[in-house]
């Protein structure tokens, strides 16, 4: 039987356990498992390779991304680390402008070091994607929408684009989350996740995952995650999962929270420009002397990260893009006044009377 979005959300990779009746796959807090004999188990012989609570994991989310194959990671930087690993020397890889900035990190400081490399591109203009694309690219590697300036894509035009040219397409899925966006579906071969972020949605544990319905894909890339080693805990599989059971619960409020802010921030004075593309929880905004404003917020939490049930709110500049080069950033568009909000669970009028507060003119600020 085929079940919806919600039902694989609870019941995905996760029956009742067959040896107790646990409702919930247990945290199996072991590095090893016994041997019937040499070479044979009873499924699981060494935690690194796979361990019981990360394949429930690893299972539901590849069903919620509407595919057959997952794998889960100990951080969103350790599942992109997997995915790239497929490239050797010689190749290239065609990505978005304005990407999470430990991608743009692990992409121009670390990979480039193999000789691989990279153009940067708006792939909201399908042309500029097309012309990128030279004998030797391998991976077209989307986020959409992009971070922090939520700039979208259109996957299922991409993925045409990838297909006719022979270039696997990677979305990264953070921002959308299955629930608003299922890039496979469009017609992209692997979906990358920063499960740290909405997944698990409680801002307590780092994850990441790689998920595929292309089952040699799944094969080269499982082998490249027990080979590396970058693997969850129990502990931490347990979380995420327990995270996902509320997903689309939470999604639903934080989409509703964020489209109030971003009324209101458009009716700000003090606001020059937001950006918001119509759906998910991440409002960007331009303000004057935005540095100005941090300290006067008291609700918001400066923090990096993002899709908690705690608002957020951080400074691309000097945060999450801080590792960019500086004339990089200013020119992909991420000024030093922009503001990102990751907009969270609380009754958003609090959270609106925190900002008005915020953004009032410097002196009704430091007279309250
Ligand atoms: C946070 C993030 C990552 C990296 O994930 P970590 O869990 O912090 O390693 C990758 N991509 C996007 C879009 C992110 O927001």
């Amino acid at each position: 039987m085929s079940y919806r979005f919600d039902t694989l959300a609870i019941h995905a990779g996760q029956p009742n356990d067959e040896a107790t009746g646990a409702v919930t796959v247990p945290i199996y807090q072991t590095s090893t498992y016994q041997q019937l004999e040499p070479g044979v188990n009873r499924g699981y012989g060494y935690s690194r390779t796979e361990h019981p609570t990360r394949h429930a994991l690893e299972r539901n989310l590849a069903a919620l991304e509407g595919a057959r194959f997952g794998l889960a990671f100990a951080s969103g930087m350790a599942a992109i680390h997997n995915v790239l690993s497929l490239l050797r020397a010689g190749d290239h890889v065609v990505t978005t402008q304005d990407l999470y900035g430990g991608a743009w990190r692990i992409f121009v400081k670390f990979f480039s070091k193999f000789g691989v490399d990279f153009t940067f591109v708006d792939t909201g203009n399908l042309a500029a994607v097309e012309e990128a694309i030279r004998p030797e690219t391998r991976l077209l590697w989307l986020e959409t929408p992009s971070n922090p300036l939520l700039k979208v894509t259109d996957i299922a035009a991409c993925a045409a684009i990838g297909r006719a040219a022979g270039v696997r397409v990677v979305v990264d899925n953070t921002f959308a989350t299955p629930v608003l966006q299922q890039p496979i579906a469009l017609g992209a071969d692997i979906v990358v996740h920063s499960t740290t972020k909405y997944i698990n949605g409680h801002s307590d544990c780092l994850g990441g995952a790689v998920i595929t319905d292309d089952e040699a894909l799944f094969t080269e890339l499982k082998f490249f995650q027990n080979a590396i080693g970058a693997v969850p805990g129990p502990q931490d599989c347990f979380l995420i999962l327990r995270g996902i059971k509320t997903l689309s619960l939470r999604v639903e409020r934080h989409c509703a929270n964020a489209s109030a802010i971003v009324e209101f921030l458009r009716r700000s004075e003090r606001v020059r420009r937001v950006y918001y593309p119509g759906f998910g929880a991440i409002v960007s905004f331009e303000a004057d002397d935005a540095l100005e404003i941090t300290p006067n917020l008291e609700l918001w939490t400066l923090a990096e990260s993002l899709g908690s049930v705690k608002s957020l709110f951080c400074h691309p500049a000097t945060m999450t893009h801080a590792s960019m080069d500086p004339d990089v950033r200013r020119a992909v568009g991420i000024g030093d006044d922009l503001i990102r909000l990751s907009v969270g669970l609380e009754d958003v009028r609090d959270l609106i009377d925190d900002l008005e507060r915020a953004l009032a003119p410097r002196s009704v600020a430091c007279a309250r």
